[in-house]
């Protein structure tokens, strides 16, 4: 079973997005890349390369929805003609009619993001929607933890790595230890958990850091030789990793808990401390590692949280 890397254009900071195809016997594009020209080309000429048409592909696999990784999906199952199209129940990006905006907009009110950010963040947030395609409920397939993708000769078990976003999957060949994690696990930066409404009860918000933590502990439980990432290199020293990302969260978590003053903060103005230069693009990002490390050292229960006036307060503790 063949996983052939190829690595596409996008118009985001980030830089270029691998997606992965598994070219025996149900063809399958694990990810797609963004609804953009340049990567349009870029996957036709990949899969010409491995000899792929995109009419063969029979399955669309998604790690999760993120328009870098979700975008061409409905553009290659129409050429493909009616390929499957798979992502785990908790993804809502590549969903049409969702309400998540409202949702957002209560996290982010509770998180102390004041409404003119917030409509920044909303406006930047539509003109990254350009770059997806949205589907119908009854359009794509669940993927489901520990069920199996089948292929002529080997088998890739489905994984749910929440962390990054709620419904992010990994896909592991147990055969040779090798995972496709899309964002679980990136060779050069640490995921950033993404603020996300919880998907079982959307009032509350996702405990993402918490889950990653999780999702990583279990992908170690694999003891991984080669992990392919959904940017950047693949990874062949999993456990190096996941030592440095553990650091990094703990490093992390100790700074935020260092600006919190005696009197509080929301987590948008220890956003505003960690990352003061952050430009509009990034805001958002900030608000989610703050939010999200904030939340875990709650969890652990190393600062205290409060909710006066619509808005949570973390404080120290004592
Ligand atoms: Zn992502
Ligand atoms: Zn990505």
């Amino acid at each position: 079973m063949r996983i052939i890397p190829i690595s596409l254009p996008t118009p985001f900071y980030i830089g270029p997005v691998n997606v992965y195809l598994i070219a025996e016997d149900p063809i399958t594009l694990i990810d797609t890349g963004p609804k953009t020209r340049a990567a349009n080309d870029a996957l036709h000429e990949g899969l010409r390369k491995a000899r792929i048409r995109v009419s063969d592909i029979r399955r669309i696999v998604l790690t999760h929805a993120h328009e870098d990784h979700c975008g061409l999906a409905r553009s290659v199952r129409d050429e493909a003609k009616d390929a499957e199209v798979l992502v785990h129940a908790w993804e809502t990006g590549h969903r049409i009619g969702r309400l998540e905006y409202e949702e957002h907009r209560t996290l982010l009110g509770r998180a102390g993001v004041p409404p003119e950010e917030i409509e920044t963040m909303r406006k930047m947030y539509a003109g990254v929607r350009q770059y997806a395609d949205s589907f119908e409920a009854n359009e794509y397939n669940e993927l489901r933890d520990e069920e199996e993708l089948e292929f002529e000769t080997g088998t890739l078990r489905i994984v749910h790595t929440p962390g990054h976003t709620p419904g992010s999957c990994s896909f592991v060949r147990e055969a040779d230890r090798t995972v496709i994690a899309g964002d679980c696990v990136l060779k050069r930066i640490t995921p950033n958990p993404i603020l996300s409404p919880d998907p079982i009860d959307p009032s509350k918000r996702f405990a993402s850091l918490a889950e990653y933590l999780v999702s990583l502990a279990r992908l170690r439980t694999f003891a991984p030789t080669l992990v392919y990432g959904g940017h950047g290199e693949p990874v062949h020293d999993f456990e190096e990793l996941f030592n440095r990302y553990f650091r990094a969260i703990r490093d992390r978590q100790a700074e935020v808990i260092r600006l919190l003053p005696k009197t509080g903060a929301t987590a948008w103005e220890i956003a505003r401390e960690m990352f003061p230069g952050a430009d509009d693009v990034h805001r958002f990002l900030a608000v989610s590692e703050a939010v999200a490390h904030l939340d875990l050292a709650h969890s652990e229960g190393k600062i205290k949280l409060e909710l006066g006036d619509a808005k949570e307060i973390y404080r120290p503790i004592g």
